[in-house]
């Protein structure tokens, strides 16, 4: 099976992109390659840190990668938080307070259209690649559910009834953000090693 480095210290992300490569590549995480410091994410774009990640693992640790960055974008926040989804209420970078900041800024606004945006980086000898995926949706005025993480318990999907956070993997994978940037890395890594 083909081996190869996910460079996330996020296990919500790993199981989430475990699910969708099936048994055709194996996921290797940055502990399995001893990487356990905090990797740099200082770029003012998603693209730009999903960048960032993959080049810092490759270069300190000469393997191939894919790194994935994620943001929320929302429109009556002039795309806020964007690249600053993880540290938005402040450095700690806690979903609970993030949530409660995005309920409070739109407790004023009547469009609460959003969606998340995610590109994930791939570096294969040397050269580098990017596969982008969106999903549009609401904000919902409260949480609901107890599954997935970050943002999902006030996110509606686009023609859903449910938050994320109601859905299981599998569910969120098929329509999320990160399934659909996911499933474009797979058919390209598909087409290279198959
Ligand atoms: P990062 O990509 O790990 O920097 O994540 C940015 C922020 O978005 C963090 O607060 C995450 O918890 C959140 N986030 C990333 N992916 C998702 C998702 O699939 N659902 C909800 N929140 C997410």
């Amino acid at each position: 099976m083909q081996k190869i480095v996910f460079a996330t210290g996020n296990p919500n992300k790993i199981k989430e992109v475990k699910e969708l490569l099936n048994n055709q590549f194996e996921i290797i995480g940055l502990k399995d390659i001893g990487c356990h410091e905090d990797i740099p994410e200082t770029q003012p774009t998603i693209e730009g840190n999903a960048l960032q990640k993959a080049r810092y693992v490759v270069d300190n640790y000469k393997v191939n990668c894919f790194a994935e960055d994620t943001g929320l974008e929302i429109e009556s926040l002039n795309m806020e938080p964007g690249v600053y989804s993880a540290r938005y209420a402040g450095p700690q970078r806690n979903s609970e307070d993030n949530m409660n900041l995005v309920l409070e800024k739109l407790k004023n606004h009547d469009n609460r259209n959003a969606r998340f945006k995610t590109v994930v980086a791939l570096i294969i000898d040397g050269e580098e690649f990017t596969f982008e995926g969106i999903v549009n949706g609401k904000i919902a005025f409260e949480r609901t559910g107890e599954g997935g993480f970050g943002y999902d318990p006030i996110f509606l999907p686009e023609d859903q009834k449910i938050s994320f956070a109601e859905m299981g993997s599998v569910e969120k994978n098929k329509i999320s953000h990160r399934g659909r940037a996911v499933r474009k890395l797979i058919e390209w890594l598909t087409e290279k090693y198959n």
